[in-house]
């Protein structure tokens, strides 16, 4: 089997009609820059569906103007091969005029309580930006099932939520974080971090390694559960550590399997986030 390298929409649409309707069709969708982390992704799809679509598009209207979306890591080739060696079916790698050809578009909007908290609070329209391009991919890559990082948990949970209140007949398999050898969440930002602010990202797990050690042995409380957090950050910028669940409330108690410890925080320019399925 060979994989395809497609560019345009209607070669993708074409390729998708060509596809018989019992056949299943996993959608990974990605920004490139792909590492392991994008990998188990694809490894599950591969497991689960007869054929792999991978998404390679820097999208531009979740970056906020101030924002990384010109120096965002690009390596298409790299990706290319990658995908090759995990046997993917096609790469899907459209131009930003082919996937957004007029400007004045047709809008979707998330869920004020979901997106606009957390990253959509620092972030202003970052969800509005990914509900668009994840409704597109939607549309023509037709996934029987598509596949997202718990890495990005609120991005998950909005997406989710937009399958549900959309009725898009897709099923979300949520993802486990990938983490690299000293613990750091694997990211295609984490290029941009120097020797010395890499040592001091490490902060960021031990804080929910910390909180989860606090969970594991009885802590429900989350005022105390942050309180015991915040004391493994030193100096970070952090933005946020909040405990909530799947509707992306605050809760006062943790309810298992609808908890999760949010963070994000600045080393240096980047903002690295993490977080804990509980
Ligand atoms: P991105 O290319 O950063 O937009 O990520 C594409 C997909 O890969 C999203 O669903 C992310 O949540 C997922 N992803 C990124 N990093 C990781 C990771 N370390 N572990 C698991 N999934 C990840």
């Amino acid at each position: 089997m060979q994989t395809k390298l497609i560019k345009n929409t209607n070669e993708l649409i074409e390729y998708r009609n060509s596809i018989q309707s019992d056949f299943s069709v996993g959608l990974v969708p990605t920004m490139g820059a792909l590492h392991q982390g994008h990998g188990s992704l694809i490894k599950n799809s591969k497991k689960q569906n007869d054929y792999t679509i991978v998404s390679v598009f820097v999208n531009p209207t979740q970056f906020g103007e101030n924002e990384d979306f010109d120096k965002y890591p690009r390596d298409l080739e790299k990706d290319f091969k990658y995908c090759q060696e995990l046997g993917v079916d096609v790469v899907f790698s459209p131009s930003v005029e082919d996937m957004y050809p007029i400007k004045d578009q047709v809008l979707i909007y998330p869920p004020k309580n979901m997106a606009y908290v957390y990253e959509g609070f620092i972030r202003e329209g970052h969800f509005d930006g990914v509900l668009m391009i994840v409704m597109k991919l939607f549309n023509l890559a037709r996934p029987t099932h598509c596949y997202f990082g718990q890495k990005d948990a609120q991005q998950l949970l909005i997406i989710k939520r937009m399958i549900k209140d959309t009725f898009f007949p897709t099923k979300l398999i949520p993802c486990p974080i990938q983490r690299d050898f000293d613990g750091l969440a694997l990211s295609s930002r984490n290029i941009y971090l120097t020797k010395e602010e890499r040592k001091l990202s490490l902060q960021i797990p031990s804080c929910l390694q910390t909180i989860s050690k606090a969970i594991s042995q009885g802590e429900v409380d989350t005022r105390i559960l942050i309180e015991i957090g915040k004391k493994e950050i030193y100096n970070l910028e952090l933005e946020y550590l909040d405990i909530c669940n799947h509707n992306l409330e605050c809760i006062d108690k943790i309810i298992p399997n609808n908890t999760i410890v949010l963070m994000a925080a600045k080393v240096g320019k980047t903002r690295l986030l993490d977080n804990l399925w509980v």
